[in-house]
C-alpha cells in the first residue's frame, strides 16, 4: 500500500442512492398485490459507485453528496467509510429522504424502476464550495448529473482554478450544456449518452468517432466513449484509438460504466496516458460484469493485480 503522499487523490461530486431490488414472478398491474420472491438492498447512485471503485483501487477518495436524515443515510455512510471514503462532505438534508431506487425484476428479467432523487436534488454549489480545499488538492474531480448541474459546474470551476483534471459522466444526457462541456477535460459517455448529446448516429465505429470529435469541438479535451462489450473508443491529442473489451462472460452489466469511470480517474491520477488508463479501467469494468450486483461487483486492487499476472 502506498502512503498518503503518493496515493491518487480523487474527489467525486454526485449521487448517493439505496437500491431496493424486488424479484417477482411478474410485473404488477395497477391495483394488484401479490407476493414477491425476494428483496435485496444494495448501495447505488453513480456518484457513490464511482467513489467506491476509486477507493477499492487504492485512491484517497472524498465524496461530496447529500443523503437524508434516515436509516438509509446511516447505512450508506457506514458502507462508504468501510471502503475508506472520506464522508466529511456528505451533508444531511432535513426534509428529504436518502435517494432510493425501487427496482422490480420479473422471472423473464424484465424490469421496472422508480427512482426518488430525495436529498440528491438538494446538492448545491455551497455544498461543493465547502469542499474547496479537498478539490484543490485532488488529482481528478469526477461529476455526473444525477445531482443538480449547478453542483457539477461549481466543482469543475474550482477544479479548473486549481489545475485539477475534470472528468464527466454526462448522464442524464439531456442536462449536458456547452458550459459544462467547456470545463470538461475527460468526458466518459456511453453510446446512448453521446447520441443524445450530439444527435449523431452511433451505428458504426466511424459514426462513434464523428460523435466523439463533435464533443471535442464543443470544448471537451479528451473523450473515452464506452461501447459495452465492444470496448472503448479513446480520442486524445494523438488521435482516435479503439481499446477492445476484455473477453469475459458477462452476467450483470449494471454499474459497468461507473466501474470504468472510477478506475479511469485513478489511472489518470497515477500519470497514465488516456489509452493506457482506459485499458486498465476496461479490466476493472470487465471483472465487475462477471459478478451480480453493482458496488458488490467492484474488484479490489489485489484482484486487478492478480488478473494481470
Ligand atoms: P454503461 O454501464 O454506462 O452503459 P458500458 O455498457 O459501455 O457502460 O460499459 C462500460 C465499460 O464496461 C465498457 O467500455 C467495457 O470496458 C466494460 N464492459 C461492459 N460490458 C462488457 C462486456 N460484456 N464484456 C467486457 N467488458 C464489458
Amino acid at each position: 500500500m502506498t502512503d498518503t503522499m503518493t496515493r491518487p487523490k480523487i474527489t467525486v461530486v454526485g449521487s448517493a442512492n439505496v437500491d431496493l431490488t424486488f424479484r417477482t414472478p411478474r410485473l404488477p398491474v395497477p391495483g394488484e398485490t401479490f407476493a414477491g420472491h425476494s428483496l435485496h438492498q444494495g448501495m447505488g447512485g453513480k456518484g457513490a459507485n464511482q467513489a467506491v471503485v476509486a477507493a477499492r483501487l487504492g485512491a484517497e477518495v472524498a465524496f461530496v453528496a447529500r443523503v437524508g436524515n434516515d436509516g438509509f443515510a446511516t447505512q450508506a455512510i457506514d458502507a462508504y467509510q468501510t471502503d475508506g471514503i472520506n464522508t466529511s462532505f456528505v451533508q444531511h438534508s432535513k426534509d428529504q429522504p436518502t435517494g432510493t431506487a425501487a427496482i422490480l425484476v420479473d422471472d423473464d428479467a424484465e424490469n421496472c424502476i422508480i427512482v426518488v432523487a430525495g436529498a440528491n436534488a438538494e446538492l448545491n454549489a455551497d455544498d461543493v464550495r465547502s469542499a474547496k480545499d479537498v478539490i484543490a488538492f485532488s488529482d481528478v474531480v469526477i461529476c455526473q448529473l444525477e445531482t443538480p448541474v449547478e453542483a457539477a459546474l461549481e466543482a469543475f470551476k474550482l477544479a479548473r482554478a486549481a489545475n485539477v483534471l475534470t472528468m464527466l459522466t454526462p448522464a442524464p444526457a439531456e442536462l449536458v450544456s456547452d458550459e459544462l462541456l467547456s470545463l470538461c477535460d475527460v468526458c466518459v459517455p456511453n453510446k446512448t449518452e453521446i447520441a443524445a448529446i450530439t444527435g449523431c448516429s452511433v451505428e458504426t465505429q466511424a459514426d462513434c468517432a464523428a460523435a466523439a470529435e463533435q464533443l471535442r469541438q464543443r470544448g471537451v479535451r479528451q473523450v473515452a466513449l464506452t461501447m459495452g462489450g465492444e470496448g472503448v473508443l479513446v480520442l486524445d491529442r494523438s488521435g482516435m484509438s479503439l481499446i477492445p473489451a476484455s473477453p469475459v462472460k458477462a452476467v450483470d452489466t449494471t454499474g459497468a460504466g461507473d466501474a470504468f469511470t472510477g478506475a479511469l480517474a485513478v489511472s489518470l491520477a497515477e500519470g497514465m496516458s488516456l489509452a493506457d488508463a482506459a485499458t486498465r479501467a476496461g479490466i476493472v469494468a470487465a471483472i465487475s460484469v462477471t459478478r451480480v450486483g453493482t458496488q458488490t461487483s467492484f474488484p479490489s486492487l489485489d484482484e486487478i493485480n492478480r488478473w494481470k499476472q
